[in-house]
């Protein structure tokens, strides 16, 4: 089986195919112009990370940015959703500040990314 996936690595947006056996491991790939596209792929097919970018809510009801600082199990994104849907964050909020440790035991921090307040 060959699968299509656009490279979100960087904004070259390599075309890759991989082909993957009958248990879904990955034979090969190609279409990468780095090794970072190879090592996407692979992931993509057999372990899906994402970063999540979102929003929590100030006491005064300001949305203050935050995203997690490394990339998350997809299947675990909804979960972390809810709990950054439930967080709040106190101001002055400053870029890095930590909203939630280890979010779902991912090993991620959600973080702030604007200074606010
Ligand atoms: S394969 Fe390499 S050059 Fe191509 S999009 Fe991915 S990271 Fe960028």
């Amino acid at each position: 089986m060959i699968r299509e996936l656009t490279c979100i690595v960087c904004p070259r947006g390599c075309q890759l195919k991989a082909e993957l056996d009958a248990n879904g491991a990955v034979l090969s790939v190609t279409g990468n112009a780095c090794p970072r596209g190879k090592q996407y792929a692979i992931d993509e097919c057999t372990h899906p990370m994402r970063t999540i970018t979102s929003t929590v809510r100030a006491a005064n009801g300001e949305p203050v940015p935050v995203k997690t600082n490394r990339t998350i199990p997809k299947e675990k994104m909804f979960d972390c959703m809810a709990e950054i849907n439930k967080a709040a964050v106190s101001l002055p909020a400053r870029i890095g500040d930590v909203v939630i440790a280890d979010i779902l035991g991912t090993g991620a921090d959600v973080v702030v990314t604007a200074n606010k307040g």
